[in-house]
């Protein structure tokens, strides 16, 4: 995943979706939490507008403005705390109460023409916070800000009572802001991403198994096993589970080495991977050569027609031995077990399917290995009792 070196963020607009709606729940406290600061301190700057003008009509018409802005982020910062906002909504809402803020405070600085280089002050730090503390994006960030310097630089020059070199130094000033603002956020938005990836890639590391990328066991217990995790809500609410072992590994370790028994357990665990689906199934290492399928929504059938598709491929295919001199080639035995959880079974039946699936393989093994033992423990009796029932394939 590539960071775009000008704006910080993923150069892939995929990419960026994903981290940004990971985000999302913070993004909006942020929004929510900032909102409300701008909302007080722009009402509280209403004294010194009655200290700069005295009261009378244009205070009152300034001290309106503020409201205006007041309002505007209340509102925007009440959607961003309580409304459900998407990531797009979050950016409406920023730039709504952003251009609000800035519009309200050029007419501000148009009414106070005598202090124009307090304007400009408060100008720097309006866009440290657009830069830095309203989420929104890079490019929205820069346009409005950048926008702002200008139209308030403009205004200097056609209202502003100041002179040359103070005109020259506040244009430096807030291109200064300006420049720091979109480095500092470029720098954050960085570091952020940086971060996400960096978490991303110690959760991966954690899941999986280092040789065959297969999940691990401790993902198999910290999350798949964790209540309502591997229902699936199509099929009644069928889950059938595969527990695969490979016959005589022990013997290929001995006759060709490690590294030709960890050749095969890659091929093995590659084909299992390819013929389940993705984000649906998980296929998980479940020992040293045992590996374990679970197929949210799949009924007996389907899992065995997998196992025997497997067993098939995995029976033809030969792997090259580390020193290239032989092919090494061997069977597995599998256990099949299904059930049906819809009726509100307790969040034991993944481990009490695995135990099923575990005794199944281990017929298969006493019945000369390379087949593929299967039940369902939720066939149903005449009366609507459930009766395990043990079928022998092969
Ligand atoms: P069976 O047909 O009854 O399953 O016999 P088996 O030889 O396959 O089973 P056994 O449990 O006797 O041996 C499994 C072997 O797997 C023993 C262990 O050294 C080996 N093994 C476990 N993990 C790895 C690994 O990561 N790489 C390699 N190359 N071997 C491993
Ligand atoms: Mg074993
Ligand atoms: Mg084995």
């Amino acid at each position: 995943m590539r960071i775009h070196p000008l704006t910080g963020e993923f150069a892939q607009p995929a990419n960026e979706t994903a981290f940004l709606v990971q985000k999302l729940p913070q993004t909006r406290a942020l929004l929510g939490f900032t909102l409300v600061f701008c909302t007080l301190f722009y009402l509280a700057f209403s004294v010194s507008d009655l200290a700069a003008l005295g009261y009378g009509t244009t205070y009152l018409q300034l001290c309106a403005a503020r409201t205006v802005v007041a309002a505007t982020a209340g509102t925007c910062a009440w959607l961003a705390y309580h409304k459900p906002l998407t990531v797009g909504a979050t950016r409406v809402v920023a730039c709504v109460a952003e251009v609000v803020a800035l519009a309200c405070f050029m007419f501000i600085a148009v009414h106070r023409p005598d202090e124009f280089h307090w304007h400009a002050m408060s100008l720097g730090i309006m866009l440290i916070v657009i830069y830095l503390y309203i989420p929104n994006s890079f490019a929205n960030a820069l346009l409005l800000a950048s926008g702002a310097t200008v139209v308030f630089l403009a205004l200097t020059l056609k209202f502003g009572r100041l002179s040359a070199a103070d005109d020259v130094t506040m244009v430096m000033l807030l291109v200064l802001a300006n420049a720091f603002g979109a480095l500092a956020a470029r720098r954050f938005n960085q570091v952020s991403r940086e971060e996400y990836l960096a978490r991303a890639q110690l959760q991966h590391t954690a899941a999986r198994d280092h040789l065959t990328g297969c999940f691990n066991r401790r993902y198999l217990h910290e999350n798949l096993m964790r209540p309502g995790q591997v229902r699936a809500p199509d099929n009644g609410g069928l889950l059938t589970v595969v527990l695969c072992d490979i016959d005589h590994f022990k013997r290929i370790n001995d006759t060709y080495g490690h590294a030709s028994g960890d050749a095969v357990l890659r091929s093995f665990a590659d084909l299992l991977q390819r013929m389940t689906r993705d984000g649906v199934d998980s296929v998980v290492r479940y020992g040293g050569e045992e590996f374990l399928a679970i197929l949210p929504g799949t009924d007996l059938d389907g899992g065995v027609r997998l196992a025997e598709r497997l067993r098939t491929r995995f029976a033809d295919t030969s792997v090259m031995a580390d020193d290239g001199t032989e092919h090494v080639r061997t069977t597995a035995s599998f256990g099949v077990a299904c059930a049906d959880f819809t009726a509100g079974a307790g969040d034991h039946v993944l481990r009490d399917l695995i135990a099923v699936a575990d005794k199944l393989m281990y017929d298969a093994k006493r019945g000369g290995r390379d087949r593929v033992h299967a039940r369902c423990a939720c066939d149903h009796d005449a009366a609507g009792r459930r009766v395990p029932g043990l079928v022998n394939r092969r």
